[in-house]
């Protein structure tokens, strides 16, 4: 297992944010968490990216206890995340900014600047470049980018680090249901190089379009864990959240 998550629980004063939560996702797959706002899936992100710490229970990464640990150290372990509004240098280039998340994971690569280091450096943004496509705006600043393109750019730094496990929280927010579903499928063919992503969702068709597996969670509380399909026959599940979703398909 990449990530294990086990009986995670964290308060705010009275409200159990998160309540027991347990889960593991595997490489290669692709697990949605989902519920109503306030539900506390972002809580449960933090926990497991290092923002936050438990009231307890456990974070295992790679098999190894990381709930001590705090959010560089996940990051150097192969954890990487991106965030509900993309975040990205403005200021740079599209190249430089994948050229920067290269040279953070490998500082070594970083002090070749100039050298013979920084051509193979240079190919391998390249290649980074056109799997996300972007390699025809290479040299634009980042600043001039449309949404769907910067989130692109946001994904391709992230995982030129080449983390092993992927945290999105509510990646596609703001989307029209094309722009959500190219980005998605971007992820999905990174998974098929083995990534595990965890990532919460509030449109439909991304869960049921994308998701390996799919964990619900209602008050804090794990309800349901499964299929797309079993989740999308879930009576409790229906009842407790899709009854009001299922049909909002969104622009
Ligand atoms: P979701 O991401 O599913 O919408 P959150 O994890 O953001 O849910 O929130 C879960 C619950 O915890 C909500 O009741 C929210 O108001 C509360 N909460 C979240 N973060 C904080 C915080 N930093 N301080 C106090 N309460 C918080
Ligand atoms: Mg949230």
């Amino acid at each position: 297992m990449k990530l294990r998550v086990s009986g995670l629980s964290k308060s705010f004063g009275a409200v159990r944010a998160v309540d027991g939560v347990s889960f593991a996702l595997d490489a290669g797959q692709m697990l949605a968490l989902i519920g109503p706002n306030g539900a506390g899936k972002s809580t449960c992100f933090q926990c497991i990216n290092g923002q936050l710490r438990p009231d307890s229970g456990r974070v295992e990464f790679d098999g190894t206890d990381v709930t001590g640990l705090g959010v560089a150290t996940r990051a150097r372990m192969g954890m990487a995340r991106t965030f509900q509004i993309a975040q990205v240098a403005v200021s740079l280039t599209v190249r430089q900014h994948v050229a920067l998340a290269l040279a953070a994971r490998d500082p070594a690569a970083w002090r070749r600047l100039g050298t013979r280091g920084l051509r193979g450096a240079q190919e391998e943004v390249q290649a980074w470049l056109e799997r996300f496509e972007l390699a025809a705006l290479a040299d634009r600043p980042c600043l001039e980018l449309p949404y769907p393109e910067l989130k692109r750019v946001e994904l391709a730094s992230a995982l030129a680090q080449r983390p092993r496990v992927l945290l999105m929280d509510e990646p596609t927010a703001g989307m029209t249901r094309a722009d959500r579903r190219a980005l998605m499928a971007l992820v999905k063919q990174e998974a098929a190089r083995g990534l595990a992503v965890l990532f919460t969702e509030h449109s439909m068709d991304v869960v049921f379009g994308f998701a390996d597996r799919v964990a619900v969670l209602v008050r804090g509380r794990l309800v349901a864990q499964g299929t797309p399909q079993q989740i999308a026959e879930d009576p409790q599940v229906r009842a407790a959240y899709l009854g009001t979703t299922a049909v909002e398909e969104g622009a």
